[in-house]
């Protein structure tokens, strides 16, 4: 069981706040489904150009070549051919380089902290992010709202970095859940508790989505769908366990963490082992060898129809791998000097197997679920004691990987822009570089689509509409490190 703990712990979940940019475009909001485009901080006074670039076309993977784009507050107002001209405003040389949407960081943990002692790392994780072009988050949970609505009131003031974000409140798992830390996972035991649960949150919470976590059972988890989908509320979160994969699939969930359903989706006995509703991790892990493309694409049909996400965070799954077989201290890697990398905590050496088995087999379904059309989004699980993850940093390690899983690098651009505007209902005003949408954008040295490591090489970034050069970008990183350092 150690295993499953130690495996689901890194699985995570919506209802909304609809505090919309006030210079976004309108946003038709409908109940509670809708998005939730956090609202920044002032946008920069006067005007901007970024002058003959290369725009990132993330729909299409098309480069359309030496383009003006024009920037008035918070957003581009105009996108047009280059022509040498005198422009009232900020100018940009974009000679050469390559504008693409600003990335988000579809699964964070970054307000699972106690507001008093460990709001620092909600400041350093906004600067780091920043630093690497990551303009918006989605916070997975252990979320104490009093946090987030702090990060909120810092944009809005100008005490941290302009940045979007959505989160989750409490997680809902079974009892005992997982993890058992009450101020931030509610132990469900049976329906009757889970309504409860549902009504005693939406009663006060800000939050814009219900986490859903492992070891619910199936009578509760189906209760938690059936009253969200009643009332409008998002959830999202870990797979649990002991319901059958096509019943999680036409729940209503809106996405799936860390590919752990992979496993289960590709093993025909998948459904008869969580019949007794005691799955184990030793059956489970019975199921790493199955290969069962058929159950699998029954599966991938299904999260296609009903419009599930999957978030493999490789990053965290490698990171688990990677901490049982190695000695933390013994490896050298210059991010390190940017996060708190003495309190990573992982599983033991003798889980290594298992973990880098699941890493491995998370990372070859990914191509199958995506050629099937299940949506992907990019998300890193920075935050808490997560082991070789990196915040910002690491967003572009997950792109680099999911094309190592046979993405391309279109394709994978897309899981950290469009998909995520998509999933949070935004591409009126985000995900794209288009006219009209919100100046959350980062200026590339390299064309990404060529190489996505190249999304690593920024030369500038914008987040709602205030430019970031790379001297600030820097200043960014020695602040972190200085800080650290002391
Ligand atoms: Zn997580």
């Amino acid at each position: 069981m150690i295993y499953l703990a130690f495996f689901t712990k890194y699985f995570f979940f919506v209802k909304n706040d609809l505090t919309l940019d006030m210079n976004a475009l309108s946003s038709i909001l409908v109940g509670f489904t809708v998005i939730i485009i956090v609202s920044c901080q002032t946008p920069r006074e006067g005007n901007l150009k970024i002058e003959n670039v290369n725009v990132v076309n993330v729909r299409q993977g098309r480069i359309i070549e030496s383009q003006d784009v024009v920037i008035q507050g918070n957003k581009i107002t105009s996108i047009s051919e280059y022509q040498n001209t005198v422009f009232g405003g900020d100018v940009i040389d974009g000679t050469g380089k390559y504008l693409i949407p600003g990335l988000w960081d579809m699964h964070t943990h970054i307000f699972s902290t106690n507001i008093d002692s460990l709001s620092y790392r909600m400041n350093l994780s906004n600067k780091l992010m920043i630093a690497n072009g990551v303009t918006g988050f989605r916070e997975m949970g252990y979320t104490i709202e009093e946090a987030a609505e702090t990060f909120r009131e810092k944009v809005r003031n100008r005490d941290y970095l302009p940045q979007r974000f959505i989160y989750t409140t409490q997680a809902l798992d079974g009892d005992p859940p997982v993890w058992n830390w009450p101020d931030v996972v509610k132990a469900i035991q049976n329906p009757q508790q889970a309504t409860a649960a549902i009504d005693s949150i939406m009663s006060h919470t800000k939050a814009d989505f219900i986490k859903v976590y492992s070891v619910l059972s199936p009578e509760s988890y189906m209760t938690i769908s059936a009253y969200c989908q009643k009332n409008d509320i998002d959830f999202a979160g870990h797979f649990p366990v002991n319901t059958p994969l096509s019943a999680i699939a036409q729940s209503g969930i809106k996405s799936l963490e860390h590919g752990f359903e992979l496993i289960p989706a590709y093993s025909s006995r998948a459904d008869s082992l969580v019949e007794d509703g005691e799955l184990s991790g030793s059956e489970y892990r019975t199921m790493f060898g199955d290969n069962h493309e058929e159950s699998a694409n029954d599966f991938f049909e299904l999260l296609r129809e009903n419009q599930v996400w999957i978030t493999p965070t490789l990053t965290i799954n490698q990171g688990l791998a990677l901490f049982s077989s190695s000695d933390t201290l013994e490896i050298e890697d210059e991010r390190k000097k940017y996060v708190d990398w003495k309190e990573w905590q992982g599983p033991p050496p003798e889980a290594h197997s298992y973990y880098d088995e699941v890493f491995n087999l998370v990372k070859k379904r990914i191509k199958p679920a995506h050629s099937a059309g299940v949506g992907i989004l990019a998300g890193t699980d920075i935050g808490f004691s997560n082991p070789f993850v990196y915040d910002g940093f690491s967003l572009h390690e997950e792109l680099k990987m999911l094309v190592e899983a046979g993405l391309t690098p279109t394709e994978a651009l897309k899981t950290a822009t469009l998909n995520p505007a998509i999933y949070i209902n935004a591409t009126d005003s985000l995900g794209t570089v288009e006219e009209n949408k919100l100046a959350d954008l980062v200026i590339l040295n390299q064309n990404p689509i060529e190489d996505i490591s190249h999304t690593r090489n920024i030369y500038g970034v914008l987040s709602n509409g205030n430019y970031f050069d790379s001297v600030t970008l820097s200043n960014l990183l020695a602040e972190v490190e200085e800080f650290y350092n002391n």
